[in-house]
């Protein structure tokens, strides 16, 4: 029997795990609860105020709400009535986030698989898997290219500016640094280029690139590259969310050193993000069905649960 899964929220993730769920072989989509009425799908919309009317309906909850107050104000509530998985992605807070949705889930006999995605999610994986095979090491996290969001955002709060996008790049010699053991200096700032895409009048550019570099915390102390362009290479160029980066663990082994690294190169933040949640939802209903309940990190969860082959498949295929 199939997978009933649902979907709260409906953003650019959600998207993403309507998309995913439609390529699973084991999986249906039930439906997509909103908060809004109107949505562009084909998939049945409910408000989400009904939810709980639905839990006998539905097997995995896939939570697609954002980490900055929908995740802390509303997750625990879901997790009393279905079993969920998130991409929780405020990195400081996790631990905090696991307690409480284990008392939820407990509480509820449900599974709550917390923040996956890539970071956190496979990246958190390979820091751990990576570190746990030195007894010393030096460890480096490097994110992009991608669009940072706040940036973008930050740049098109400044006057004049029609259009614009951030990218995060980081340095290739802060990464050739990492690889060799040598990224114990290397910090955020000297790690990462911001390159930004502007969309302005030709007589406001000098002004514009000029409050860029000197603006705090976002840009002053790093490298930042200013290109204006039109609307048309705006619209042709710059429309994906890109992501991806680099986990780098270097470290000793008695006479010898050895470079672990993990890397993603993503097309699309978002569409990633949710083949990622889908596949631990898979995991999520395996654990449930096998009678546990409470909270579970991707630290916790073994492989072989997030694919839809069995176990003696994938002994032979990937082992
Ligand atoms: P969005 O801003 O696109 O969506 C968040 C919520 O906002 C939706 O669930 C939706 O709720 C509401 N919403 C979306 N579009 C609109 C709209 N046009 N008008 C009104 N409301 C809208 O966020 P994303 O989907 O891009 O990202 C969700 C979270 O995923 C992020 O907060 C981030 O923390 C996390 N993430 C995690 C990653 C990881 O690796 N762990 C990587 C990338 C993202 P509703 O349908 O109820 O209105």
């Amino acid at each position: 029997m199939s997978i009933r899964t649902a979907i709260v929220g409906y953003g650019n993730l959600g998207r993403g795990v309507e998309n995913s769920i439609r390529h699973q072989p084991d999986m249906e989509l039930v439906g997509i609860f909103s908060r809004r009425t109107e949505l562009d799908t084909d998939t049945p919309v409910y408000p989400v105020a009904d939810i709980d009317s639905y839990a006998d309906q539905i097997d995995v909850l896939y939570l697609c709400l954002g980490s900055a107050t929908d995740i802390p104000a509303q997750a625990a509530a879901f997790a009393r009535t279905f079993t969920t998985v998130d991409t929780y992605d405020n990195h400081a807070k996790i631990p905090a986030h696991y307690m409480e949705m284990d008392e939820a889930a407990a509480s509820g006999d449900n599974i709550a698989v917390v923040a996956t995605g890539w970071d956190p999610g496979l990246f958190s994986l390979n820091r751990t898997i990576a570190s746990s095979l030195f007894p010393t090491y030096q460890q480096n996290t490097f994110w992009g290219k991608g669009v940072s969001q706040g940036h973008s955002d930050a740049l098109r709060r400044i006057d004049g500016v029609r259009r614009a996008v951030q990218y995060t790049i980081p340095r290739e010699d802060a990464i050739s640094a990492a690889r060799e053991g040598n990224g114990h200096d290397v910090t955020g700032h000297t790690a990462h280029l911001r390159q930004c895409w502007i969309v302005a009048d030709e007589s406001e550019h000098d002004r514009i690139r000029d409050e860029i570099i000197t603006m705090p915390d976002y840009f002053v102390g790093y490298e930042v590259e200013v290109h204006f362009i039109t609307d048309d290479e705006f619209a042709r160029d710059h429309q994906g969310l890109p992501h991806g980066g680099h986990v780098i663990t270097s470290g000793e082994l008695g006479e010898s050193r050895a470079t672990v690294e993990f890397s993603l190169t993503l097309d699309s933040n978002p569409d990633f993000t949710a083949a990622v949640q889908v596949a631990y939802g898979r995991a999520a209903h395996r654990l449930r069905e096998s009678g546990l309940s409470g909270a579970f990190s991707v630290l916790e969860i073994p492989p072989y649960l997030l694919a839809p082959e069995p176990l003696e498949e994938l002994l032979a295929r990937d082992v």
